[in-house]
């Protein structure tokens, strides 16, 4: 899969991506990453990406002439261009399963107050949130995105790190989990689960899942 990020911050990617299971992602070539920056598709001697808003208010939007001509030159066909946006439906498993499914995504990180309408209107596929609350650019949510559905992408994560055991896999959240020591400082662990009973186990297993989503969010629960 390749990956594609337009940001005005490409520094911010130098870490996260660059460790641990992304890396490794990346060095099989299961992912292939671009961090572009989005002044690379100005042409004044300033690199201006930004304008007031028309009709007045805070803050300065992204223009539209930087953004079209840099999507253009990226985007092939089977480009899935998606904007980071407070604004977009909420970011999730099920989303990140259906993203692992693409060729190619570009994810387009806003910054300031945002984006002039017509990107959005007319450059973007789709249009995603990480969550309630805003953030100062888009680079933290591409990151988000990218290390969840990188994740989710054949041979990425070993059997000892499957993720169809995982919170949300389900629709639920995890149950409890315990390793040795099987008693430390007093807490034992759970009986069932050094009882070597495999059906047992898997019993308890699904009925501590669905008492802590029910306990913790309920809203899973159809
Ligand atoms: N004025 C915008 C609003 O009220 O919705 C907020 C702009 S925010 C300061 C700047 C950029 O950060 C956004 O354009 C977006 O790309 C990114 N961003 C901030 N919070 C986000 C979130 N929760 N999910 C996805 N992107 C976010």
């Amino acid at each position: 899969m390749k990956i594609d990020v337009l940001t005005l911050f490409p520094a911010m990617f130098a870490g996260p991506l660059d460790e641990s299971i992304i890396q490794r992602a990346r060095d099989r070539g299961v992912l292939a990453l671009g961090i572009v920056n989005l002044r690379d598709y100005t042409h004044d001697r300033h690199k201006t990406v930004d304008d007031r808003p028309f009709g007045g208010g805070p803050g300065m939007l992204l223009k539209p002439e930087p953004l079209f001509e840099a999507v253009e030159q990226l985007s092939g066909e089977k480009t899935r261009v998606i904007l980071l946006s407070p604004s977009g439906r909420k970011f999730d498993q099920a989303i990140a399963r259906e993203l692992a499914g693409q060729e190619h995504l570009l994810l387009v990180c806003g910054s300031y107050e945002g984006f002039d309408e017509r990107i959005r209107e007319h450059l973007a596929d789709d249009e995603l949130s990480i969550g309630d609350y805003v953030l100062t650019n888009g680079a933290l949510p591409a990151m988000v995105i990218i290390d969840t559905v990188t994740r989710l992408l054949p041979g990425v994560l070993g059997d000892d790190e499957s993720a169809s055991d995982e919170s949300f896999s389900a629709g639920l959240l995890e149950y409890p989990q315990y390793t040795r020591p099987a008693e430390f400082r007093g807490m034992r662990v759970p009986d069932v689960l050094l009882s070597g009973h495999h059906a047992e186990i898997a019993k308890w297993r699904a009925e501590q899942a669905r008492a802590r989503t029910a306990a913790v969010r309920p809203d899973l629960i159809k």
